[in-house]
C-alpha cells in the first residue's frame, strides 16, 4: 500500500523510542495512531506531533483490548528501565503478555503486519558472546528481572505461534541498549544516569567493578532499523538483533562521559544488582543480510546529541 495512506498504530509510542518512531513514520507520511498510558512515557515526549492531522493519541493501557483500524502495527507498550519494569512487576508481565495477546488479536482481525519491541534481556546473562539469534539465552526465569525477560520471551512465543497457528504477519526485533535525547532523565539507565550526574557534578554511581560490558545504539539507528524490518519482504519475520555491535565496559562509559563533559564528577562503585547480564554485544550479520541495515551513529556522536538534550533539560 501506498505510504500517503498507511495506517499505523505505535504501542508505547509515548515513551522514548515509541516518539522517535512516530515522528519518522509521520516524516514517511503515514497516518499514526500513538496508544500510550503515560506509565513510563510522557505527553512531552510528542507535545511537537499534536496538531499534525495525522497523529492522534489514545489514552489506553494494552492489556485491554483495543477495537481501531490500523495495516501496521507496532509493539512497543511495556516499561523498559529496570527500576521501572521492576517497580511493579506482575504488571510488567501482564504487559507483555495480556498486551502482546490483544494486538496479536487485533492484527488477526485486521490482517495486520505486526511488529514486537523485543529485546536483548531475552538472551539473559549470555554464555554465548556476541549474541546470535539462534542463541536460546540464560535467563533466571524467578529473578528480579524475570518480569521483564520472560514477559518478552512469551510475548515472542506469542508472536510464533500466531504466525504459525493464524498464518499472522509477524516480525521480531532483539533491541540492544538503545539511547539519545528522550530518555527519562530518572529512569536508571546508565546513559542518562551519567550524563546527568556528570552534569550536576554528582557521583557516577558505577555498579560492581564497571566490568561488565553493554554496547549502545544510536535512537535514529535503531528506529531506522525496526521501520526497515516492518518493510522487509514477509519471510522476514526474525527475531533479529537490533543494535550497535561497538561494545564498551561500564567503567570505560562513565570515563567517556566525564571526560566529555568534563565534569568533576568522580566514580562511585555502588553493589551490583542481583542477575545484572556481564556481557552484550549484538552479532548483527542477520540484520546486515536480510534488511541492509546496519548502524552508522558513532558512540562519540549520539552521546554528544544526548548531552546536548539533558543540558537543555536541566537548564
Ligand atoms: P519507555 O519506557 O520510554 O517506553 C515505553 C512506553 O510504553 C511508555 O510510553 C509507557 O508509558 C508505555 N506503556 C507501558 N505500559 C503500558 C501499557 N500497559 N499500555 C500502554 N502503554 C504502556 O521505553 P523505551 O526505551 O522507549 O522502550 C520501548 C520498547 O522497546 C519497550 O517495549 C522496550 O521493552 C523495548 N526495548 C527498549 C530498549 C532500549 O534500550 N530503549 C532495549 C530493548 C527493548
Ligand atoms: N482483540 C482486540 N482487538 C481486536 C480483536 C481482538 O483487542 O480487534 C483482543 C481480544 O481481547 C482477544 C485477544 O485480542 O481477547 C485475542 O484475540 P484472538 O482473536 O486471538 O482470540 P479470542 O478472541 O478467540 O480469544
Ligand atoms: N549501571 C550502572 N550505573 C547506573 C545504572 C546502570 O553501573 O547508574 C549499569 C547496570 O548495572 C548495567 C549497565 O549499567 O550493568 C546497563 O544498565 P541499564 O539499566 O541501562 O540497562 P540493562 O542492564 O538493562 O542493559
Amino acid at each position: 500500500m501506498d505510504d500517503m495512506f498507511r495506517r499505523v498504530l505505535v504501542t508505547g509510542g509515548a515513551g522514548f523510542l515509541g516518539s522517535h518512531l512516530c515522528e519518522r513514520l509521520l516524516e514517511a507520511n503515514c497516518d499514526v495512531i500513538c496508544a500510550d498510558n503515560f506509565y513510563t512515557g510522557t505527553k512531552t515526549n510528542i507535545t511537537h506531533l499534536i496538531g499534525n492531522p495525522r497523529f492522534e493519541v489514545l489514552r489506553h493501557d494494552v492489556t485491554f483490548p483495543l477495537y481501531v483500524e490500523v495495516d501496521e502495527i507496532y509493539n512497543l507498550a511495556c516499561p523498559a528501565s529496570p527500576i521501572h519494569y521492576q517497580f511493579d512487576p506482575v504488571q510488567t508481565t501482564k504487559t507483555s503478555v495480556h498486551g502482546a495477546i490483544n494486538m496479536l488479536g487485533l492484527a488477526k482481525r485486521l490482517k495486520a503486519k505486526i511488529l514486537q519491541a523485543s529485546t536483548s534481556e531475552v538472551y539473559g546473562d549470555p554464555i554465548v558472546h556476541p549474541q546470535t539469534e539462534d542463541y536460546n539465552g540464560n535467563v533466571n526465569p524467578i529473578g528480579i528481572r524475570a518480569c521483564y525477560d520472560e514477559g518478552k520471551r512469551c510475548a515472542e512465543t506469542l508472536f510464533f505461534d500466531y504466525h504459525r497457528q493464524h498464518n499472522l504477519n509477524i516480525r521480531v526485533a532483539r533491541i540492544f541498549n538503545t539511547y539519545g535525547p528522550r530518555m527519562h532523565p530518572n529512569d536508571g539507565r546508565v546513559v542518562s544516569n551519567f550524563i546527568v550526574q556528570a552534569l550536576k557534578g554528582a557521583p557516577i554511581t558505577v555498579y560492581g567493578d564497571g566490568s561488565q560490558t553493554r554496547s549502545f545504539c544510536y535512537v535514529d539507528d535503531l528506529v531506522a532499523g525496526l521501520i526497515d524490518l516492518m518493510a522487509a519482504p514477509d519471510d522476514v519475520t526474525g527475531p533479529i538483533n537490533l543494535g550497535n555491535p561497538t561494545q564498551l565496559t561500564i567503567r570505560e562509559l562513565a570515563e567517556k562521559i566525564i571526560a566529555k563533559i568534563g565534569s568533576k564528577s568522580e566514580i562511585l562503585c555502588q553493589p551490583l544488582p542481583e542477575d545484572d547480564p556481564l556481557q552484550r554485544q549484538p552479532d548483527i550479520s542477520l540484520a546486515k543480510t536480510a534488511l541492509g541495515w546496519e548502524p552508522s551513529v558513532p558512540l562519540d556522536i549520539g552521546l554528544n546529541k544526548t548531552i546536548v538534550f539533558f543540558e537543555k533539560l536541566l537548564a
